[in-house]
């Protein structure tokens, strides 16, 4: 991104940031880590894909340097690798990119290196250097004359580190939300757990049951709410995966996902879409029907700026709501043709 683009999209996110926070002004603040980074500190702050470069993804948005290069050693380094296999059918788990140093021959580590050729078959490197001598003995002893009748096993680091491709789809999950409606979104404070999952990748902080999958989509990455299982909720799309964020009034939403099987019908979802421009202005709640999905409470001064969108049921168009004065609110109320809702916020 040209700097001078990113100066730009910076200032909104610090002006948006000051409508919650008065007291941190010309500031940054990482949604990952909630680390505060004054502007002028522009080199801590870091342009991140949502999705990860190598596997295409051209969305970006903003964390600070510090996690940016936690996610790219963790859980996008896999994540990145799973898209790209997903993508292209002539890829199957053992064309990662990513593997280990060694193989396993009747249970004897071997360090070296192995692929998969075009024909399926697959070959192996066997680093003379870099073993034992008893270890190189063995090897003779397999394979000297005779054709080897050896077990042979091979490490798959992909499949071993699935729980950080998971992670890699909820960090991208948060990431899109932030970077639609930036400060609204990240300063939610039911979503503590899922910011201490996604800085923590190695620790089992949340189940991976916010991770769905839905067969028969191939989606681009979406962000928008999902009508699932009689429920609606925050959710991410991106190929066949779903992944699901708990809305402001069910902070323990995922415990509630428990029983559910992995794979949905498509016709279970009904995505409602968002606006997919940024939002970084006012303060933004979400609502739909008569419950809070999305809501972080403004600074006193910028109450009255904030704006609802408002999902029904009946319709995947929302309505965007302004705050109005009191009196105004009070005389509306008791016209005759006028429905009252109220809605309690949870304490945070
Ligand atoms: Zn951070």
């Amino acid at each position: 991104m040209k700097s001078k683009l990113k100066k730009h999209i910076l200032r909104m996110l610090s002006e948006n940031l000051e409508m919650f926070y008065p007291e941190h002004k010309n500031s940054f603040m990482c949604p990952t880590c909630m680390k505060v980074i004054p502007l002028v500190d522009l080199g801590k702050i870091s342009e991140a894909h949502i999705v990860p470069k190598a596997a295409g993804g051209r969305l970006k948005t903003f964390i600070c340097h510090d996690c940016n290069s936690k996610f790219g050693s963790k859980q996008d380094k896999w994540f990145g690798d799973i898209i790209n296999i997903a993508n292209d059918p002539n890829l199957s788990v053992f064309s990662s990119a990513i593997k280990d140093g060694y193989f396993i021959i009747d249970g004897i580590k071997i360090n070296g290196a192995w692929e998969q050729e075009q024909d399926g078959n697959f070959s192996f490197y066997i680093h003379i250097d870099r073993n034992s001598p008893q270890t190189n003995e063995l090897i003779n002893n397999k394979f000297g004359g005779k054709p080897p009748n050896i077990k042979m096993s091979v490490p798959m680091p992909i499949l071993r580190n699935k729980r950080l491709v998971d992670i890699g789809f909820l960090t991208a999950a948060y990431l899109m939300w932030f970077g639609l409606l930036g400060y609204s979104w990240s300063l939610q404070s039911h979503l503590d757990r899922i910011r201490e999952q996604i800085t923590n990748p190695d620790k089992e902080i949340v189940d991976s049951n916010f991770l769905l999958t839905a067969k028969s989509a191939n989606w681009e990455p979406w962000i928008g709410l999902v009508s699932l299982f009689d429920d609606t909720v925050p959710a991410f799309g991106l190929k066949s995966h779903l992944v699901v964020l708990p809305p402001r009034d069910r902070p323990n939403y995922y415990e509630s996902l428990r029983t559910f099987e992995a794979d949905v019908n498509l016709s279970d979802i009904k995505p409602l879409k968002l606006p997919d421009k940024p939002f970084y202005g006012p303060p933004l709640n979400i609502i739909f029907e008569n419950r809070l999905i999305v809501h972080t409470k403004p600074s006193k001064n910028a109450e009255k700026l904030s704006h609802t969108i408002l999902y029904t049921n009946d319709s995947d168009e929302a309505k965007i709501l302004r705050p109005i004065e009191k009196e105004n609110f009070d005389r509306l109320k008791k016209m005759e043709n006028a429905k009252y809702v109220s809605i309690k916020v949870p304490n945070a």
